[in-house]
């Protein structure tokens, strides 16, 4: 069994990537700026791609098995990001 390599970089344009091929996952620093259940999401999320690599509904199902409430997780970490990279839009 091959072991899963996991980097963290400053990533801006994601919070996480997974390399399938490498099994090998990094994750954005700035994901410290975020509130733990939605690192959370995005861990699983990046996990879930080891066994379904497209964002399908099987990754879908995936989701819902290990992390029941992603999909509200994403929405907040979307307006999370829009906070982030613009403290000072006041449109959100
Ligand atoms: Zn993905």
């Amino acid at each position: 069994m091959q072991r899963l390599k996991t980097l963290i970089e400053p990533m801006i344009s994601r919070w996480g990537v997974c390399h399938v091929k490498d099994k090998s996952i990094c994750f954005s620093t700035y994901l410290l700026l975020l509130p733990e259940w939605c690192v959370e999401h995005i861990v699983v999320h990046e996990l879930c791609h080891l066994l379904e690599p497209s964002h399908n509904a099987r990754f879908h199902t995936l989701m819902d098995k290990y992390f029941p409430r992603w999909r509200e997780a994403r929405k907040e970490t979307k307006v999370r990001a829009r906070i982030t990279a613009n403290p000072h839009n006041k449109k959100l």
